[in-house]
């Protein structure tokens, strides 16, 4: 595409839906659990019957409070539910019920990055449940109801990101974060976490929105970017050739990779809301506000910071392992091992290194890891204090996961301690230039390059044990001698 699509600023918002992992359903106690054999877990309240009436699931309560915590937002202490009107098969009660005009948490804000530099507003958090599903053959429509009344939380954030990668990395941040609250699995490709975005575009530098297009059906966070990145160029061909953007809803074409109008602004649903009468007002004690707030865990970003702080690692390094709680345990367990003598970049280079590699081989969580932490420890204590190489501890590490030994056991088994006992080392040295008397007389005369050969002969000698370091201070004192002598 010629065309400079890039003159027009993307401005996004998001909207996603959390499905939560709670065990109930949000208004009955019906199981909440996917991929169940259809129609299984439905009850009068799920399936809408005249006269069942709901009961608020208090976990789901406990999970927005939670969220709205982490994202610094505000939690209302009464709060209401509606009933939002419209009609399709996977909605048996012909309305949904959802927090309308008073949500449950607003104005947050998620970092996208661990400086805090780029915080994304967060309008609101609020919830709601789900419909059923439908499976559409050749020649009918099945509908599965299990997924009725599943709880929901849906965030909304301002439109306050620039870029299909911002938004993108925005999910990643959300995805993240509801997995260290453990309150959503977090899988766009399960549908456990969905996304519709908003995309308008505007001169760069202009204070004013464009008109949106709201994109729907993306199921991947890559997706997500790809959908909004063809949106961009489809908008700005349109305003560079003096069309208008149309508000209106878009779907996502997985097969021919562009977005195909799904409603114009004109179909805009009519929801009828109303207040939920079969529910009274959501009062929430600020004191149950305060017990779930101190009982967070660390976030993730918080984390990263921390990390970058103390440790002095890098951004991407930080954030990667302070991305995932198990990992995240598994390097300061580590580093508990090795400090203080192992620098941290080569516990976390080992980490993201070796260790990540073998993990892929032995599918599980990093606290099954073949390698128990303390143990990559003190294998990194080894190299740091140099009783064994940097090469011999790839040898004991490849030991330690086949054998599940620890280091000092493979270490003397296959005798890689490194020799650091000078006289030994002296009488080595000796021996390899009484051997290579020209070459030994050609380095004094100043081919100073012969010096690698040297130490490289040495190494040979002790079967690659000599201890490199001590080696190379012993061969001027051993050079010069050696050369009176003769
Ligand atoms: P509605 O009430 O029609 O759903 P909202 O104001 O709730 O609209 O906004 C829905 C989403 O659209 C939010 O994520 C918001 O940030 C985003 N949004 C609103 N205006 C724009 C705009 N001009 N460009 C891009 N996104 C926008
Ligand atoms: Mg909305
Ligand atoms: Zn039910």
């Amino acid at each position: 595409m010629t065309l400079e699509y890039d003159r027009w600023e993307p401005v996004i918002g998001l909207e996603v839906h959390l499905q939560l992992n709670t065990r109930s359903k949000a208004f009955c106690r019906c199981r909440n659990s996917y991929g169940d054999e259809p129609n299984t877990h439905v009850c009068p309240v799920c399936l809408g019957y005249p006269g069942a009436l709901p009961v608020l699931n208090e976990a789901m309560v406990d999970a927005a409070i939670r969220l709205g915590t982490a994202l610094g937002a505000t939690i209302h202490t009464r709060t209401r539910f509606a009933r939002k009107h419209y009609h399709y098969p996977d909605l048996p009660k012909g309305y949904q019920m959802t927090q309308h005009d008073t949500p449950l948490c607003t104005k947050g804000w998620l970092p996208l990055d661990l400086h805090q530099q780029r915080l994304i507003g967060i309008q609101r958090v609020h919830l709601e449940e789900d419909a059923g599903k439908s499976r559409h053959t050749e020649n009918e429509t099945l509908v599965d109801y299990n997924r009725c009344g599943a709880p929901l939380l849906e965030v909304v954030t301002a439109p306050d990101l620039r870029h299909p990668i911002e938004a993108e990395r925005f999910l990643l941040q959300l995805r993240r974060l509801v997995r260290a609250l453990d309150i959503c699995d977090g899988d766009m490709e399960k549908g456990n976490l969905r996304c519709d975005a908003n995309l308008s575009l505007r001169r760069a530098g202009s204070p004013r929105f464009g008109t949106r297009t709201e994109l729907k059906n993306l199921n991947s966070m890559r997706n997500v970017r790809r959908a909004l990145q063809y949106e961009w160029e489809r908008q700005a061909a349109l305003l560079e050739t003096g069309g208008i953007v149309e508000q209106e809803t878009r779907s996502w074409d997985e097969s021919s990779l562009q977005t195909l109008l799904l409603r114009s602004k004109e179909l805009l649903h009519d929801y009828r809301y109303m207040t939920e009468p079969d529910l009274g007002t959501l009062v929430v004690d600020e004191s149950h506000i305060e017990q779930i707030t101190a009982a967070l865990p660390e976030l993730p970003h918080m984390r990263a910071r921390r990390y970058y702080y103390e440790f002095g690692i890098a951004e991407e390094q930080a954030d990667r392992l302070a991305a995932d709680k198990d990992l995240a345990h598994y390097f300061e367990q580590t580093c508990r091992a090795a400090c203080p003598h192992v620098p941290v970049q080569d516990i976390v280079a080992w980490i993201t290194g070796e260790a990540a590699a073998v993990k892929k081989e032995h599918p599980g969580a990093w606290d099954e890891h073949p390698v128990e932490p303390a143990q990559l420890g003190r294998l990194l204590q080894l190299v740091a204090d140099r009783s064994i190489s940097r090469s011999a501890a790839q040898t004991v590490f490849d030991m330690m996961v086949e054998k599940r030994e620890p280091p000092e056991t493979v270490v003397e088994r296959l005798g890689l301690r490194q020799i650091r006992d000078a006289s030994v080392l002296r009488s080595t040295l000796q021996d390899v230039l009484l051997s290579h008397p020209d070459k030994a007389k050609a380095y004094r005369d100043g081919k100073t390059g012969l010096r690698g050969f040297f130490i490289g002969q040495a190494m040979r000698a002790t079967a690659g044990r000599a201890d490199p370091i001590l080696l190379d201070q012993l061969f001027d004192e051993l050079v010069s001698s050696t050369g009176e002598t003769n």
